[in-house]
């Protein structure tokens, strides 16, 4: 009976419905941002009210909750993650988990703009690679997409990074009509810069006052022409997330897809999703959610809070059908990208 008692309140390891084990998550611990990408944000933003957010003492509760049942590997994201106020507290005081060996990575996604002021720091605490968001190299072009951004900023950022010793990655959103031309560059750039490249299917996530069909470039279609300008080698490499990579022969340097239209990849999902007021989304492409700042405070004890996560887990779904057609002009879900991190 006691050792009944004792088991119950260890917290169970994440297993969805499907067999997937949940070993990662994303967190976005601001829906702010310092830049409008024009396929992500509106312009005029509504932002929650800072009472509504989870202070950074409850997302470190919350992130450990997950570390405590199994989560190896956490992302912060946003918004921008390092526009949040004193973030460095919140990375600072995560980072006891990789010390511990519960962690095997704390990383984040970031549009670089704030790297100078914090890559040391980030070094500093244990953070080995981060992701950069970035989707052109021309100047007016950047600003256009931003709408507020400044390439200089970014790539100030980027080596700052990469002099602290992190490893970059470049995230590349395929625009129609935008990027598309510039990608072969991008690639070189990157790869010349020891940096992979990731080119990622704009997703129909939230109203952005624009059609989606404007935006969305197949990356079937990218594929094929890069094919005409570089060899192509497919590779086994596999980082456990949504991305198929390619070796380029001619630059060595490895190419990531992210095809949430093209391909599904939901078979080996393996993370969830907290927003910055703490609700867990079990799918980027879905609508179900689970409260889980209820559970936090009302309690200090965290079984309210195992018990929310477990049965949310139950709920996973199989996966996302994103559309993007004539026939589906409006978002497929009414939430930004900035609400559950990229
Ligand atoms: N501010 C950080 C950044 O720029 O990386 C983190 C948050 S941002 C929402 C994360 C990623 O989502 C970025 O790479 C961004 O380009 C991407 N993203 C935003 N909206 C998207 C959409 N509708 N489809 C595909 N990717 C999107």
């Amino acid at each position: 009976m006691d050792f009944d008692r004792a088991a119950a309140a260890l917290p169970r390891a994440l297993i969805d419905p499907f067999g997937r084990t949940i070993s990662y998550l994303r967190v976005s611990v601001t829906d702010r941002c310092d830049f409008r990408c024009d396929y992500c944000m509106a312009e005029n933003m509504a932002f929650l009210p800072k009472q509504d957010l989870l202070t950074l003492e409850e997302l470190d509760r919350l992130c450990s909750a997950f570390v405590a049942k199994g989560v190896r590997k956490l992302r912060l994201t946003g918004g921008e993650p390092l526009v949040r106020k004193s973030i460095m507290t919140l990375v600072a005081s995560l980072s006891r988990h990789l010390a511990a060996g519960a962690l095997d990575e704390l990383t984040l996604t970031t549009n670089g703009s704030q790297l100078p002021k914090y890559a040391t720091e980030l070094a500093a605490h244990g953070v080995k690679r981060i992701n950069v968001s970035l989707d052109t190299l021309d100047p007016d072009k950047f600003r256009d997409i931003t709408r507020w951004g400044e390439l200089d900023k970014v790539l100030a950022g980027i080596d700052a990074a990469q002099a602290a010793g992190l490893k970059v990655k470049i995230n590349a959103v395929a625009l129609k009509g935008v990027n598309e031309d510039e990608l072969p560059a991008l690639i070189a750039w990157a790869h010349g810069g020891g940096m992979e490249l990731t080119v990622i299917e704009v997703m129909p996530l939230g109203d952005i006052g624009e059609s989606r069909l404007d935006q969305y470039l197949p990356l079937s279609l990218v594929r094929a022409r890069l094919a005409e300008r570089f060899t192509l080698e497919d590779i086994d490499y596999r980082t456990g997330g949504p991305a198929r990579y390619v070796r380029v022969k001619e630059t060595g340097g490895r190419l990531g897809f992210i095809t949430p239209l093209t391909h599904n990849f939901c078979e080996s999902c393996n993370r969830v999703r907290v927003t910055c007021t703490g609700t867990l989304y079990m799918c980027l492409g879905q609508n179900d959610a689970a409260d889980l700042r209820t559970p936090l405070r009302a309690s200090e004890s965290n079984d309210a809070l195992y018990a929310a996560i477990d049965e949310a887990i139950t709920r996973k779904p199989k996966g996302h059908d994103f559309v993007i057609d004539r026939r589906h002009q409006r978002p497929a879900l009414g939430r930004h990208m900035s609400v559950t991190g990229g």
